[in-house]
């Protein structure tokens, strides 16, 4: 996790530039870093992991930041887009549109125009989309790319986030999946591909290969009562990172080698059918940091605050106001003291009149003074744009790729 190299000053350095130096360059604090050589690194990770024949994808929300998403639409085979302005973020950044579907749920009309003048694949995800859908490309005049994203019969017992199985706003119930398709082939439309998403931030290879496992079947079974095999079958992602005290990375071996396996198996039962995976955090997450000033150090009763210039207007996620139920810390360090112990306890707030704006509480620092550097790690992912930045009026995040 702690990877970013420290020099011989003791500073942390991203993309080879010390953070203070960093820090002067970006011109202002609170910011977010991305360091492009990690994002690539990780990509190739993963390529080597799942091999040729495994296409990956990227899902712009868990970063819109436009310079990362232009380097990942070279490094990565395709983007999931959930908004119109995703989808527009993603055609910018020069992804061709058979690369690019547009998932989720509630897509408004002029998403679905916008999608059918792009010649985007629209992943349905309810019934009634389809009629809306062929409604717009009729009076467009253009004849649409459909997806079906599908609502599993089996719920993740260890995901971070559920995002199928039970009674789920996304994708359609698989035991509905066939009278759609049916009317789908009644108005003489064939699928481009079948989508199964069945939860994010799963660190545990064995339960991620399981839920692999199960999407594949399902998605072969309703794939080969196609007339034609659609172009591609989306296992989804749910690769997860380590955020919290305890948490191991994700064994990423065992995952490629039964992706292999499945895109091996999938070659024999429809050659025509590629396999795609797609990821957010796990490919941006860990190479970014998110760096505050201290602008106070006080005492109150029995705790030292560092009062820093950023919080959870910023970064919602580090100060657990972002589904967590027991606050937990996210790995923080002082980004120019990084050769000093961990001597002292402290509590950093964020500069926000509420309780709720911590952003670690109770850890071990170096002694820190204000004009220091705070970072947290972990913050490639749902940070600047998963946050509210209007709440206090403070001065907007900035963010830069290094
Ligand atoms: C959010 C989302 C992802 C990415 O999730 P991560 O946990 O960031 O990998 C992938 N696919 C879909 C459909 C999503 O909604």
């Amino acid at each position: 996790m702690r990877e970013f190299p420290v020099d011989a000053r003791g500073e942390l350095t991203v993309g080879g530039l010390p953070l203070t130096r960093l820090a002067e360059r970006v011109g202002r604090t609170p910011f977010y870093a991305y360091d492009r050589s990690r994002v690539c690194a990780r990509v190739a990770r993963v390529r080597a992991a799942i091999g040729p024949e495994v296409r990956l994808h990227y899902a712009i929300k868990a970063n819109p930041f436009p310079p990362l998403v232009a380097l990942l639409a070279r490094e990565t085979d395709g983007f999931d887009v959930a908004s119109g302005g995703e989808m527009a973020l993603a055609l910018d950044c020069g992804i061709a549109p058979e690369r690019i579907a547009f998932a989720g749920p509630g897509k408004r009309d002029e998403e679905l125009r916008q999608a059918l003048a792009a010649e985007i694949t629209i992943t349905l995800e309810s019934e009634r989309e389809l009629p809306r859908v062929l409604a717009h490309a009729e009076s467009l005049g253009i004849a649409p790319h459909l997806a079906l994203r599908l609502n599993p019969d089996f719920e993740l017992k260890r995901a971070g986030m559920k995002m199928g199985g039970g009674a789920k706003p996304f994708g359609i119930d698989l035991e509905r999946a066939p009278a759609l398709l049916e009317s789908l082939q009644a108005a003489g439309l064939a699928l481009e591909g079948l989508h199964l998403y069945a939860g994010s931030q799963i660190l545990d290879a064995e339960t991620l290969v399981a839920v692999q496992r199960a999407s594949f079947d399902r998605l072969v079974r309703l794939a080969e009562r196609l007339p034609a095999p659609p172009r591609w079958l989306n296992l989804g992602g749910g690769f997860g990172i380590p955020y919290f005290p305890g948490e191991q990375p994700l064994a990423l071996e065992p995952v490629g080698e039964n992706l292999r396996a499945l895109a091996a198996e999938l070659h024999r039962l429809l050659p025509a059918t590629e396999l795609v995976i797609e990821l957010g955090r796990y490919l941006v997450g860990e190479a970014g940091l998110y760096v505050c000033r201290v602008l106070d150090k006080k005492r109150s009763r029995d705790t030292t605050f560092l009062v820093v210039d950023g919080g959870l207007h910023q970064h919602l996620a580090a100060s657990g106001n972002f589904g967590q139920v027991i606050r937990k810390n996210y790995p923080v360090a002082i980004g120019n003291k990084m050769h000093l112990p961990a001597s002292e306890r402290v509590t950093v707030v964020g500069p926000l009149c509420t309780p709720l704006d911590i952003l670690a509480q109770e850890v071990l620092l170096p002694p820190a003074e204000p004009g220091d550097l705070f970072v947290v790690y972990q913050s490639g992912a749902y940070g600047a744009s998963a946050s509210p930045r209007a709440f206090l009026s403070h001065p907007d995040v900035t963010e830069t790729l290094v």
